[in-house]
């Protein structure tokens, strides 16, 4: 089913966009929980982490290697990020879109109880 997100990779929806390739779009999340918080999403439709599969290994290396390479870019590679990704209801997840959180630049609490 398509979400949002879908809509924000074919540019039918505005988004901040930080950066986008072949296999993902990356964007600042409309209702950020640190000073960085972007959104790195598959451009192909998956719901959710339990709908990847063999084929999708790339995509989701790319997924983490992107992270990665945006935190570096943002300088908060040294001092320190979070990666989430939220996986259906008691996971958290809102929009069935597989998507990353890259979070930083302040102080990460415990991972019990918040993102
Ligand atoms: P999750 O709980 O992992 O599904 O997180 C979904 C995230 O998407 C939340 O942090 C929302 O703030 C964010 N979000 C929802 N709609 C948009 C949008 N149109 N643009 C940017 N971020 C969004």
């Amino acid at each position: 089913m398509s979400t949002i997100f879908s809509q924000i990779v074919a540019g039918e929806v505005p988004a901040d966009i930080v950066y986008r390739d072949e296999y993902v779009t990356c964007f600042k999340d409309i209702n950020p929980v640190a000073p960085v918080h972007i959104l790195i999403i598959p451009n192909k439709e998956i719901a959710t982490v339990n709908d990847l599969t063999e084929v999708d290994q790339m995509l989701a290396g790319h997924m983490v290697l992107t992270a990665a390479r945006l935190a570096a870019e943002l300088r908060i590679d040294e001092s320190g990020y979070r990666l989430v990704m939220n996986c259906n209801q008691e996971g958290g997840q809102i929009v069935y879109h597989l998507h990353m959180h890259l979070i930083g630049g302040r102080q990460m609490g415990s991972i019990s109880g918040g993102k």
